[in-house]
């Protein structure tokens, strides 16, 4: 699991978050919903490990039972951990996939990094990947660049699904995909999830994807939690103004 403590962070003097409390836990899905700069995008990267607060803490499992504050991790322990056990699914995939590499290149990365070393193997898998994401699995030696933006969105999930990490953090996975598209995709994550434990945080502007997929719900304006709860609750009967508006224009 992963814990996120009285965290404030800010760009220079821009501060963007404010005392944001969050867990996630193994099998569930938390779905961090807010407007477009409420902060979601900077939370994931500073549960991800990649920016550091300016206040709080993000405390992890360091893979050996133990918790470790992430800030007190040399950064070699922590990439060791990004990589075998978390996985970052960005907003703009062209920051995170490897745009001269082929598809299947991109998608085994990370089973070659956790030790998987049939080449026969691995090249079946991506292939599977690739249909489950609704790519054409023949086009497995295509690059990204010659993909639609639809199609890298779905490569970079293949990409950090294969690998089946402990700590999932997604940044609108489905924004931008069709509607039939949407649904396959949403219902893989939701399979992966129930079948394996993950610890998920979702992030969405889409009250409607947060109810499909997750348990529970922080929302965030401002870059402060102004809601959290149980979904279903916050759904319900939702406290703060903002939430109240939100709800309403889902319903
Ligand atoms: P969106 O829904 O549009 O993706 P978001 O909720 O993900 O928005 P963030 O990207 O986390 O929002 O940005 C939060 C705030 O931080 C915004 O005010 C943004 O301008 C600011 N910000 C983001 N990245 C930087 C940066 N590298 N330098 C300075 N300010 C930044
Ligand atoms: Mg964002």
């Amino acid at each position: 699991s992963l814990r996120a403590q009285d965290l404030d962070f800010a760009f220079g003097q821009r501060k963007v978050l404010h005392d944001v409390h969050l867990e996630l836990y193994p099998g569930e899905v938390l779905a961090i919903v807010g407007e477009s700069g409420s902060g979601k995008s900077t939370l994931l990267r500073l549960l991800h490990g990649d920016l550091r607060p300016s206040r709080g803490v993000v405390e992890a499992d360091d893979g050996h039972g133990r918790r470790c504050d992430l800030a007190e991790l040399r950064q070699q322990e922590l990439r060791q951990l990004q990589r075998s056990r978390w996985a970052l699914m960005t907003q703009n995939s062209r920051d995170s996939l490897r745009m001269q590499h082929s598809a299947g290149a991109n998608i085994i990365e990370r089973r070659l990094a956790q030790g998987e070393r049939s080449y026969a193997r691995l090249r079946a898998e991506a292939k599977d990947w690739l249909a489950r994401v609704e790519i054409d699995p023949d086009r497995i030696d295509d690059t990204p660049q010659q993909f639609s933006g639809g199609m890298l969105q779905r490569l970079q999930l293949a990409r950090v699904l294969i690998s089946r990490p402990s700590i999932l953090l997604l940044d609108e996975p489905t924004s931008g995909l069709d509607l039939s598209v949407q649904a396959a995709v949403l219902d893989l994550i939701r399979k992966l999830v129930q079948s394996s434990a993950m610890a998920v945080a979702l992030v969405t502007h889409d009250l409607g994807v947060a109810r499909l997929l997750a348990q529970r719900l922080i929302i965030l304006q401002g870059g402060r939690v102004v809601e959290a709860g149980l979904v279903d609750q916050v759904l319900e009967d939702p406290q703060h103004p903002y939430s109240q508006l939100l709800v309403a224009s889902v319903l």
